[in-house]
């Protein structure tokens, strides 16, 4: 398994672009960032994207990938997955014809560029090799979090935008979870902006991890403010039980 990060933060600046994180240069977790990062032809290898949640952030480089594709590349098509709401904001609110064309139409309905997939809870969802599971998470909106297992069973999880939840950490322990990406995005001052949004801060991050029935030996910071960048790193170095890393965009993780 090798994870390319496209871009990993909680907002933009220069230098830090929106959440994205390819797997094995064709399966997607979320596509906040896919031209900025990818010229076309990598763009034509990307077959599903898995969406934690609509949010902008999150979603917005999709218009652009099936743009690039429906006039140059006729046998190309995009899988979007993600919980049954999730599609449902993006067919209404964004491919709607009229913020963005319906690509589910072009260049035909019959073969279009872009179609969406249901993915349940707890149901496992088969792409190449892999087996990934969707878990609702706590977030201002309906959002999952994602396990990802490759055929030795080495698994890893990508928790996309969520404040304090249980579910991913209960299922987490019937899995071999080598690596988490989990998200962290403002600073321990800012818990009740955390809170009330949906996030979490480095000091909610340790009682997450705590949940955990083991902690795997790696773990990835993502979604953090820019602007609160150096606070942030600060006081996640106090978590004392726990190492971390923050991913930065283009960093490559391998399992
Ligand atoms: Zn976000
Ligand atoms: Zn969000």
């Amino acid at each position: 398994m090798k994870i390319r990060v496209l871009g990993a933060s909680g907002s933009e600046t220069p230098g830090h672009r929106s959440p994205a994180f390819l797997l094995d240069d064709s399966i997607l977790f979320d596509a906040g960032t896919v031209g900025e990062a990818m010229d076309a032809q990598a763009q034509s290898l990307i077959t599903h994207i898995f969406l934690t949640h609509a949010h902008l952030d999150h979603i917005k480089a999709i218009p652009f990938l099936v743009d690039n594709m429906v006039s140059t590349r006729p046998e190309y098509q995009l899988t979007v997955v993600s919980g049954i709401e999730v599609l449902h904001d993006l067919r209404c609110n964004i491919f709607n014809d009229r913020i963005w064309p319906d690509f589910t139409l072009l260049p035909n309905s019959d073969t279009p560029v872009l179609r969406y997939q249901e993915i349940k809870d707890g149901e496992p969802f088969r792409v190449l090799d892999y087996s990934i599971t969707a878990t609702p998470v706590n977030h201002a909106v309906p959002a999952y979090g994602y396990l990802v297992s490759n055929a030795l069973g080495d698994t890893f999880i990508y928790t996309g935008d969520t404040g304090p939840t249980d579910s991913i950490w209960k299922r987490s322990a019937g899995h071999r979870v080598k690596l988490l990406i989990v998200e962290v995005s403002f600073p321990n001052e800012l818990e009740h902006l955390a809170l009330a949004s949906g996030h979490l801060t480095p000091s909610l991050l340790g009682r997450e991890l705590a949940k955990m029935a083991s902690v795997p030996e790696r773990i990835f910071i993502t979604h953090l403010k820019p602007v609160h960048r150096k606070t942030i790193e600060a006081q996640l170095r106090e978590l004392s039980r726990f190492t971390v890393k923050i991913l930065d965009d283009e960093n490559e993780l391998t399992i």
